[in-house]
């Protein structure tokens, strides 16, 4: 996929320039050692025709801490930055997108702190979202960075290589995605994604800890209080979780998408008629800012 093209422009450090131009430091010590953050954040073209920036200031506001948390020095204020970004959406034609601002590091092949930071966003067109297509997951291989080892809590990019090495070792096997176990083997999260499951009309999923307790989740939550359906965080095997009734993956980019199967056990309640399903519709209002209730299929 064509994330730019010559027409395209980005935020850099307070300006907006164009992406072909923009340049970065092949010294930095974001590129040789996987140290910056980021975030992922949607925009969605609403009911009434208007650009809204879905859960912006929790977005920002976990950027600044993600930096804080990797030691990374952080002057720029959400507002300024959500400010920003609604002007690179208008400067960019974009309504419905993807927005992904990141905070990186200056030259520096030492491991010692850095007196200042730089900040990109960039935004590319995200097709609407479908929401038919189950997933077939396969268990990882590969378990959780240990939360001793890094702040697990924190959006940095270090991490994802562990996100890539378990969506392609999923997807290399002739499945869709990863589900990945913490480092006491029970259940954590996807790739880049939260997990629920659903059993008896009630969802669980794991607590803080071991994962990167994401805004979706948080949302889907609301959603399920709003709903009146009763959602539990506790720590779960893979065996509990093959036993649910279904379950599904949310983050800002997945939304909420529903499983068809883990490691080929199939779910056994159809989809459309699960709780699960009420909450992917009344999620997919709620960035829509659409007032109707959700209706089953
Ligand atoms: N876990 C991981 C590892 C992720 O990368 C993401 C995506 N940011 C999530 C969970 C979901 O987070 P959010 O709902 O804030 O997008």
């Amino acid at each position: 996929m064509a994330y730019y093209n010559e027409h395209t422009i980005l935020y850099l450090n307070g300006e907006f320039v164009k992406a072909s131009e923009a340049k970065t430091d092949f010294y930095s010590q974001s590129l040789h050692y996987g140290y910056a953050v980021f975030e992922g954040i949607r925009s969605y073209r609403t009911a009434s025709g208007a650009t809204k920036i879905f859960k912006a200031e929790a977005h920002f506001d976990r950027l600044r801490r993600s930096a804080l948390a990797l030691n990374m020095p952080y002057t720029y204020s959400s507002l300024a930055l959500e400010e920003a970004t609604y002007e690179l959406l208008r400067l960019n034609n974009l309504q419905d997108a993807y927005i992904r601002p990141l905070v990186y590091a200056p030259a520096n092949m030492s491991f010692n702190l850095n007196k200042e930071s730089f900040i990109a966003i960039e935004v590319w067109e995200m097709a609407p979202f479908l929401g038919d297509k189950l997933l077939r997951v396969m268990t990882s291989g590969f378990q959780r960075p240990n939360p001793r080892g890094f702040r697990i809590e924190a959006k940095a990019t270090g991490h994802y290589v562990n996100s890539i090495l378990a969506s392609q070792e999923a997807k290399a096997a002739g499945f869709d995605e990863a589900l990945l176990t913490d480092m006491n083997g029970q259940v954590a999260e996807g790739p880049g994604a939260n997990v629920f499951f659903e059993k008896d009309g009630k969802l669980f999923t794991p607590p803080a800890g071991n994962i990167l307790p994401g805004i979706t989740r948080a949302t889907v939550k609301e959603i399920c209080l709003e709903l009146g359906i009763e959602v539990e965080e506790k720590l779960f095997s893979v065996e509990e979780l093959k036993g649910a009734d279904a379950a599904f993956f949310c983050g800002t980019a997945a939304e909420v998408i529903g499983w068809d199967s883990l490691d080929e056990s199939v779910f056994p309640i159809k989809w459309n008629e699960t709780v699960s399903r009420r909450i992917q519709l009344a999620y997919g209002n709620l960035v829509k800012e659409k007032q109707e209730l959700p209706q089953l299929a």
